[in-house]
């Protein structure tokens, strides 16, 4: 059986005091949860550990990104091996703000995939189309392109650690969300992409979640989707009880 997931992503946004204060808040709450979903944290680098400390076995702390290098003279980079070293297991990769604001294409993120994938850490590999995409019916090729290109190198074992986070970018941090009924559509077209690749055993194992404008409000509906294994949330990530509600709401 699949995981059920829900992840938060935190972008760009507490200060290691602020970091500290939500995990808190969040190991507090998910201690009177009783759930068998998986939590998982995507943090800005400097609470990595801080927030791995604090969450223990009660959530996966994720990067929100990593160096497509081993190590060396890349100022300002974080390696996938730094990363682990903090305590963390999953790196978030090719969210749309790191397509379109630090033009990572789908050979970079094949790159990274392969060093977070030989340190360990579970891969949530983001894809969506834009809203012209969309208005031109390419969605379905497009989210194709950006999963063929970077993941079908992969060995079965190897993408058996990659999680996809469909997010449609006309959805994200819009308060306009995909209808339950879009985000099947899209889930569905992705696990019978991998299905033809992998095999229909692979693909059903595979955690789809949907990204974009996702809140307490809406959660239940889509997480009743048939293909849709959970959520990445941004902005409702930010805020404890918006947070926990969501995972309740699974
Ligand atoms: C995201 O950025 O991954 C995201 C889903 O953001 P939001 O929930 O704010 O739309």
């Amino acid at each position: 059986m699949r995981k059920k997931i829900v992840a938060g992503n935190w972008k760009m946004n507490k200060s290691l005091s602020e970091g500290k204060i939500l995990a808190n808040e969040l190991s507090q709450g998910l201690f009177k949860i009783n759930t068998d979903v998986q939590i998982v944290l995507g943090v800005p680098f400097i609470h990595l550990s801080s927030v791995a400390e604090i969450m223990q076995s009660t959530a996966v702390v994720s990067a929100q990104d990593c160096s497509h290098e081993v190590s060396g003279a890349f100022t300002g980079e974080i390696s996938a091996s730094m990363v682990a070293s903090t305590g963390a297991n999953a790196v978030i990769l090719g969210h749309s703000e790191r397509r379109m604001q630090h033009a990572e294409d789908n050979a970079l993120l094949s790159d990274k995939v392969n060093v977070s994938l030989s340190n360990n850490l579970q891969v949530i590999y983001c894809c969506g189309e834009v809203l012209k995409e969309r208005e031109t019916n390419q969605h379905f090729g497009v989210v194709e392109s950006q999963i063929k290109e970077a993941l079908f190198h992969l060995t079965e074992e190897q993408i058996s650690h990659v999680v996809i986070a469909y997010e449609p970018v006309w959805a994200i941090g819009t308060g306009v969300t995909a209808s339950s009924d879009q985000a099947q559509e899209m889930h569905a077209h992705i696990r019978k992409v991998i299905a033809d690749k992998y095999g229909n055993d692979l693909a059903q194992n595979t955690s789809i979640i949907y990204g974009g404008s996702c809140k307490p409000s809406n959660a239940k509906e889509l997480f009743l989707k048939e293909d849709v294994d959970g959520g990445l949330i941004g902005g409702a990530s930010l805020v404890a009880s918006d947070f926990l509600q969501i995972i309740q709401s699974y």
